[in-house]
């Protein structure tokens, strides 16, 4: 298949996919720096991952509303526990990814838009940790995103 193809896609079938979002979901919250309506078609389509979509973003800000040139993760001291493991930002980030990953391209480009800038805060804040190898794999048994090879508190 081209390279060009899914573009050529989107800009035939346009921002949302040529899905119009049922008017119930212009009446819940925005979701973090999405448009009207934008939200409203990732309301849509996430249905009842909304909420956590909206909660990770909001860690994910948290984190990076935090005072100070430098920050360093931390590691949750109980990542088995699905609540726990987002005290590790990079944790939230995977979740994010999933999220963004199971989405159709034009609600993907505009959750992705909102990913970009966070990573690029997260990216000038935090620095590269030189001892981490990218020999974690997650678990799809890819190597662990960048997001996981920052110097964490401690190191
Ligand atoms: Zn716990």
């Amino acid at each position: 298949m081209p390279r060009n193809r899914p573009g050529a896609l989107r800009a035939r079938r346009g921002p949302f996919d040529g899905r119009r979002p049922p008017e119930w979901t212009r009446e819940l919250p925005p979701l973090d720096r999405l448009s009207p309506d934008e939200s409203a078609l990732i309301h849509h389509l996430l249905r009842g991952r909304a909420p956590g979509l909206a909660v990770r973003l909001a860690l994910y800000r948290a984190f990076l509303d935090r005072p100070g040139d430098r920050l360093r993760p931390a590691r949750s001291t109980c990542p088995a526990c699905p609540g726990c493991a987002l005290d590790d930002v990079a944790v939230v980030r995977d979740q994010l990814a999933d999220l963004y990953r199971g989405l159709p391209p034009g609600a993907r480009s505009a959750l992705g838009r909102v990913l970009r800038t966070l990573d690029a805060e997260f990216c000038r804040r935090t620095l590269p940790d030189p001892a981490a190898v990218p020999v974690g794999r997650d678990r799809s048994g890819r190597p662990l995103p960048w997001w996981h090879r920052r110097l964490y508190e401690g190191t």
